[in-house]
């Protein structure tokens, strides 16, 4: 299959508790390359705009108070089955739930400061990636 390519956040919790290197480390270990990454603080809207398919959802404001909390890295990875591979990666978005091994079960402190994003889907990755990327800050 050839590469593709996904969106990444490294989460307020995980730059709070400098893990930007740990977390990128378990990224490229499961095979994926970091095509761009840069540190960022999210505005507010920035961040609503991201997760707008939450607005409704009873955890939206604490979710957009978080992200803008501190620091976050955007990455565009690049693989063979990019999307899926870093899904399978992070682990259960809850990570009482994620598999042993994954960031989230390593890495996380709750349901919602998770540590890492991850793009559900080809489409989303690329929705997510023009969010926060010019073409020219991409590098395979
Ligand atoms: P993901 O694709 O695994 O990140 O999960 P979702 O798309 O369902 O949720 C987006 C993000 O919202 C999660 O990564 C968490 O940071 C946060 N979140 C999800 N569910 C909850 C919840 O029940 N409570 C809180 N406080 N945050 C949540």
């Amino acid at each position: 299959m050839a590469a593709t390519r996904t969106f990444s956040i490294i989460k307020p919790d995980a730059t709070r508790r400098n893990l930007t290197g740990a977390v990128t480390k378990m990224l490229e270990e499961a095979g994926l390359r970091v095509v761009a990454s840069k540190r960022i603080r999210m505005s507010r809207e920035q961040a609503e705009g991201f997760y707008g398919v939450h607005r409704e959802r009873p955890f939206f404001k604490d979710l957009v108070a978080f992200m803008t909390s501190g620091p976050v890295v955007v990455q565009v990875l690049e693989g063979e089955d990019a999307v899926a591979r870093n899904r399978q990666v992070m682990g259960a978005t809850n990570p009482e739930n994620a598999d042993e091994g994954t960031i989230r079960k390593v890495h996380a402190e709750s349901i919602e400061a998770n540590t890492v994003h991850g793009s559900d889907s080809d489409e989303n990755a690329q929705i997510e990636i023009d969010y926060f990327f010019k073409p020219e800050e991409i590098v395979g």
